[in-house]
């Protein structure tokens, strides 16, 4: 227990909301065994209590929930601008579809059935892309300034606030400003992973980060290849 608990101490808490306990005790062994605090919930309504009061580094989020679902405790949160990485897990297709097209600030998705260590690989991933060094050097596009060590981004002066995901994005284009990149390349270098989905996912979240942008976004979309980050 003392072990565990300085372990647990080590990589931060990660709260589990899932009505099922099967499939939520998987998750709690696996994301124990590789480091991170594990806290249980089984309804939205107590899932968001905890969120705010235990303040976790991530939220492994079902959205299947009794009483509010979990598309709901993700608007919740990021109504009241709190930006902690989530992972929605969906049951079926037509959930993907709905946590992608509300638009709704999660960090990443996974379908039932998978496998535990993906859902530890990508909880890592979301922490190392959320704490991890940055570039030093503030990044400027026209109207946008990113400040990677401070994770913070501006629109002609005003704070925008991104998700860790829509972060990433951002950087990675605004770090290399003309460069063309491929939905593919993107996949990789900012989610990880090529594995999932197709490039919907990065088109969902170009849109996402262009919307919160509004007309100073940099964001160009370049036929039949990806997308770039130019002045206007
Ligand atoms: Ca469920």
């Amino acid at each position: 227990m003392g072990l565990n608990w300085f372990m647990a101490e080590g990589r931060g808490l990660v709260i589990v909301i899932e009505d099922e306990p099967s499939i939520a005790e998987v998750e709690r062994l696996y994301l124990t065994q590789a480091g991170y605090g594990v806290h249980v919930e089984r309804d939205g309504v107590a899932g968001l209590a905890s969120i705010r009061t235990l303040r976790p580094v991530a939220v492994v989020l079902d959205v299947g929930l009794p009483g509010i679902d979990g598309i709901e405790v993700c608007r919740a949160l990021r109504a009241a601008d709190d930006w902690t990485p989530l992972i929605f897990v969906t049951a079926r297709d037509d959930e993907v579809d709905r946590v992608l097209g509300l638009e709704l600030g999660a960090d990443d998705y996974l379908t039932k059935p998978f496998s535990p260590r993906e859902l530890v690989a990508r909880i890592r991933s979301i922490l190392r892309r959320h704490d991890g060094p940055g570039a030093p050097t503030t990044l400027i596009v026209g109207a946008i300034t990113l400040d990677p060590p401070r994770r913070t981004v501006t629109a002609n002066g005003m704070d925008v606030s991104l998700t860790a995901t829509e972060f990433d994005l951002l950087e990675k284009l605004m770090g290399a400003p003309g460069q063309v990149f491929s939905r593919e390349q993107l996949l990789s270098s900012v989610w990880g992973h090529v594995d999932y989905g197709s490039g919907r996912t990065v088109d969902v979240h170009v849109a996402q980060v262009r919307a919160k942008l509004g007309g100073a976004s940099p964001i160009r979309t370049v036929h039949g290849v990806g997308y770039t980050a130019a002045e206007s």
